[in-house]
């Protein structure tokens, strides 16, 4: 069974070093997540499956790694500088700042009610109402005071401000310069880095359409309100792919990739019947989507909740950098001579002529990914025996350790050099991490290992460097299996095909 409240993960994380707070020694930051020794092995992971199924099993992908700092005039030109920006409302009571839509949510039902009410729209549509709301900050001022909208803070209904528009996006000065103009911006989303350096992988590489461009980095947004854990973060990381089309094929393509993701979540443990399709609603979309799917999944405690967006981002992103650049007469104009633009466009595959793509985004969060694979790993057992264990049932490709091989006896240097030269055999597979496990405690290092999702425990024992009681057992390890418990004596010479095939 899946965890079920986030509580029981954030314990977990924290217990057994997947996430830390990040800056914890300094009393922390807020919205900033470090991943240790074993978050890192299993986000490595994750975007290696990622990588596997998007671009080394097709054979229409590319990939591309782009660089973080972005010049301001690609952020103004995709529109971000004008609209990424969230509803934020201050509190004047106690100066508390929140972000609109989640503070209206976050009430009680019969005051969201009253809110729609206030504001003319039925609280049935809630994209609607919060639209309402920033259409209309005087009013949305209002209707949040007579309604009784509370401070999540204090629990007191708030002397509530209009609501304003926040830029999420942090800016930042390049070099030691100390004019106003040399700033940048670190990318709120990974795929501005696609989209600038399109003509250069369509000329490096000869593509023509269909194809994409897959990309998995860090992106930064300042969130009003970062919460729920690493679920709403401000440094996050993005698996995000552009997958350009004719115009006119991009309805089908986007079905394509609905299609593909939600096998790929289901791969990595991700259940489809626990994912809803948000067929987002026009009021709600982005400045640039003609139409999104988002993929809602069921977080324990937070209910169902956007683990990633598929987008029809149209023409909108290569049009306008095109545009841009005929604006600043790097290229001529794009509606003067559509066939001399030299820069964002590629041969239409039927007339030849320069077209500007269609692109589909398929855009998933590494950090929500592995809240959702942790989430449905997540299991509580009871034993025959009456103890309770918990067990983390990841698929073995995710697991961040592959294999623990564990010397009975930690002060025995016959056990842990065999142990060790077993572990050193093992990894060389290119399984992943295999862990030498010394801490001397057998019961204890099955439970760890239980926890952290470890597929299979190797022991060594008297038995198997011929000092136990059964001689016929020597030159055999014990394997035990995490999900069924069953314990197996397999040949040491044995073992590397054994697991071999077991974890492939
Ligand atoms: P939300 O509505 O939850 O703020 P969004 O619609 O702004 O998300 P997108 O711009 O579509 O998100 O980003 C694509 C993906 O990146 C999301 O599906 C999510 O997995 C991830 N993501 C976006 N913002 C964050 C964040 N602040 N923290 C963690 N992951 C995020």
């Amino acid at each position: 069974m899946p965890a079920t409240s986030m509580e029981e993960l954030v314990s977990l994380c924290k217990r057994r070093g997947f996430i830390f707070q990040g800056s914890e020694i300094y009393g922390g930051l807020q919205g900033f997540y470090d991943y240790g020794p074993l978050g890192v092995e299993l986000k490595n992971n994750i975007k290696a499956a990622w990588w596997r199924s998007n671009v080394y099993e097709r054979d229409d992908m590319e990939g591309l790694d782009a660089s973080i700092i972005m010049h301001r005039q690609v952020l103004r030109h995709s529109g971000h500088e004008a609209t990424f920006s969230d509803p934020m409302i201050d509190n004047r009571k106690n100066n508390k700042r929140y972000r609109l839509d989640h503070l209206v949510k976050d009430q009680k039902a019969d005051v969201i009610s009253k809110v729609a009410e206030a504001i003319g729209q039925s609280a049935e549509n809630f994209p609607a109402v919060v639209a309402a709301l920033n259409a209309n900050p005087a009013q949305a001022s209002q209707a949040l005071k007579e309604a009784g909208v509370r401070d999540p803070f204090s629990g007191e209904v708030g002397d509530w401000t209009e609501p304003k528009p926040f830029n999420m996006m942090f800016k930042t000065t390049i070099g030691p310069v100390a004019d106003d103009e040399s700033y940048g911006y670190l990318r709120p989303e990974t795929a501005q880095g696609i989209f600038t350096n399109f003509k250069n992988v369509v000329d490096s590489t000869s593509r023509r359409l269909p194809f994409g461009i897959a990309q998995i980095g860090k992106a930064f947004r300042n969130e009003i309100t970062p919460r729920n854990f690493i679920f709403r973060v401000r440094e996050l990381e993005q698996m995000e792919i552009e997958f350009f089309c004719t115009p006119g094929t991009d309805e089908e393509w986007h079905e394509h990739w609905l299609e593909k993701r939600l096998s790929w979540w289901e791969a990595q443990g991700v259940p489809r019947s626990k994912i809803e399709i948000l067929d987002v609603p026009k009021e709600d979309l982005a400045h640039y989507s003609k139409r999104t799917y988002d993929l809602m999944y069921d977080y324990p405690t937070l209910g169902h909740e956007e683990i990633e967006g598929i987008a029809n981002r149209s023409d909108y992103d290569l049009g306008s950098h095109t545009k841009n650049q005929s604006e600043l007469g790097l290229v001529a104009s794009v509606e003067e001579n559509l066939d001399s633009i030299a820069k964002l466009t590629i041969p239409h595959p039927e007339t030849n002529k320069p077209v500007v793509p269609f692109v589909i985004e398929p855009s998933a969060g590494v950090d929500r990914a592995m809240l959702a694979v942790l989430s449905e790993a997540f299991t509580k057992e009871t034993l025959e025996n009456g103890n309770e264990r918990i067990v983390l049932k990841l698929k073995p490709h995710l697991a961040p350790i592959k294999v623990a091989v564990i010397p009975l006896a930690r002060n025995k240097a016959e056990l842990v050099d065999l142990a060790r030269s077993i572990k050193s055999d093992l990894q060389k597979l290119g399984l992943g991490r295999i862990l030498l496990e010394d801490s001397g405690n057998i019961g204890k290092a099955y439970r760890r290992h239980d926890e952290v999702g470890t597929p299979y425990c190797v022991t060594v024992d008297f038995d198997t460097v011929g000092k136990g009681e059964d001689a016929s057992l020597t030159d055999t390890v014990t394997v035990r299996d995490r999900d069924t418990l069953a314990q197996e004596r397999v040949k040491i010479s044995e073992l590397t095909a054994y697991l071999q095939a077991k974890l492939k």
